[in-house]
């Protein structure tokens, strides 16, 4: 297999890097600060007008969307050096429009939705979310109980959705609910568009999560909605949104290899200033070994992710690297962090420092987009029936 990128995208990786570089990580301080007083972590929008503004004039948007919605349509390769780079700062930012909705919709929408949503989003003119995690069915969403029943030319959802991120910033929301209960997610999972602001569809609660995260429950109670927002064909959602959870797992995986770089570059260059007992930490075995094996595992990472974005680009099914790569990245960028944070005692225990930022961000990541443990158990079923 050959990694190498082409010169374009190379380029393109560096404009990105200096874009985190001079752009992003100067804002570092202020959101640490605020999250550390009790604010959200997030940029305010006077912090995210410009860099939007920034992003168009350098052609940092749209970046995997496709030419004819205006975009560059970049190969995962590519992405792989883009995420990574966002993966160095703890800012959270993220080249408008967020990837795997639009690839969802990519792969689903009709003609009227394509102008009326996937257009406007593909812009960045709109923020969506995805509504498929309920009380009783989180790791296993093909036990969802939200129900859509057809009545005329509409449909009428009812059922309840929690964990949902940026659902009270979102223009509209895919919403996965049971069209047929005997089939299941075989053929009984359907998707919905949902604008805001539809009757019936109403946030019940903001749930605040660690590293000022939020989250939202929400209820849709006799929710109508025209049988014109039906996304992709009745009964058969899960497949896509399958397809929209790989381009993620990709993205995490990526944005891992950035987190673990970051702290392994703090790392070193604390241990190469740092004296106790009359020696440089550099110079102790035990810290030696932390960073022999975050600069082996960190280059694990990033092979895995050329070669699954490769496989990507060559159109071949990715589902079982997407799970290996989520997990071991999410995994990586916990130990890397937590030592590096180790190394530097005290202070690695403030909120000054982006550490704990970043801790507190992969810590969640372990848990969406499929918790760690059901990552193993897709890796070995399939391993198990190859060798059956
Ligand atoms: C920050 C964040 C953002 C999120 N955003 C969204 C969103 O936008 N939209 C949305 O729909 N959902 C979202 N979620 C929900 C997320 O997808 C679910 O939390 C996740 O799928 C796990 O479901 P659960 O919390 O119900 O845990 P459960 O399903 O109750 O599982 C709990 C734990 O049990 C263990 N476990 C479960 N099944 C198995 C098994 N088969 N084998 C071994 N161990 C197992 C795992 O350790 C797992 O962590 C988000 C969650 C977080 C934390």
């Amino acid at each position: 297999m050959n990694f190498e990128l082409d010169e374009e995208y190379r380029l393109l990786n560096e404009t990105v890097a200096r874009f985190v570089r001079e752009e992003l990580v100067p804002l570092e301080p202020a959101v640490l600060e605020r999250e550390a007083n009790g604010g959200r972590y997030e940029l305010l929008p006077e912090e995210l007008e410009p860099l939007h503004k920034k992003c168009r004039a350098l052609g940092l948007w749209a970046l995997d969307c496709p030419e004819e919605t205006g975009g560059v349509d970049l190969p995962a390769i590519a992405l792989v050096g883009i995420n990574q780079a966002l993966g160095h700062t703890a800012v959270p930012f993220n080249f408008p429009p967020d990837s795997p909705n639009l690839h969802m919709m990519l792969a689903t929408v009709n003609d009227e939705q394509r102008e009326k949503y996937l257009e406007p989003y593909a812009r960045g003119e709109t923020i969506s979310a995805i509504a498929i995690s309920e009380p009783n069915a989180g790791a296993d969403p093909a036990g969802m109980t939200t129900k859509a029943v057809k009545d005329g030319d509409d449909w009428i959802l009812n059922g309840r959705k929690i964990w949902i991120s940026k659902v009270d910033q979102a223009d509209f929301t895919i919403v996965m609910a049971v069209t047929d209960p005997d089939k299941g997610s075989h053929g009984g999972i359907s998707a919905f568009l949902v604008d805001k602001d539809t009757p019936g569809f109403e946030i019940a609660r903001r749930i605040k999560l660690i590293g000022g995260h939020d989250n939202y429950e929400v209820l849709f109670d006799d929710c109508r909605i025209p049988n014109s927002q039906l996304l992709g064909k009745e009964g058969f959602g899960f497949a896509p949104m399958q397809l929209r959870l790989v381009v993620r797992r990709l993205e995490m995986g990526a944005w891992c290899l950035g987190m673990s770089n970051r702290a392994l570059d703090m790392l070193c260059e604390h241990a190469n200033q740092r004296s106790t007992f009359g020696s440089l930490l550099a110079d102790r075995q035990s810290i030696q070994w932390w960073i022999a094996d975050a600069v082996t595992r960190t280059h694990c990472l990033k092979l895995m992710l050329w070669e699954a974005a490769t496989k990507q680009d060559n159109g071949e099914d990715i589902r079982t690297e997407a799970s290996m790569i989520k997990l071991y990245g999410t995994e990586l960028a916990t130990d890397i962090i937590d030592r590096t944070m180790q190394a530097y005692g005290a202070m690695g225990m403030t909120k000054e420092l982006p550490l704990q930022a970043m801790a507190q961000k992969v810590r969640l990541m372990r848990i969406y987009e499929g918790p760690s443990e059901i990552h193993r158990w897709v890796i070995a079923r399939r391993k198990l029936k190859e060798s059956a």
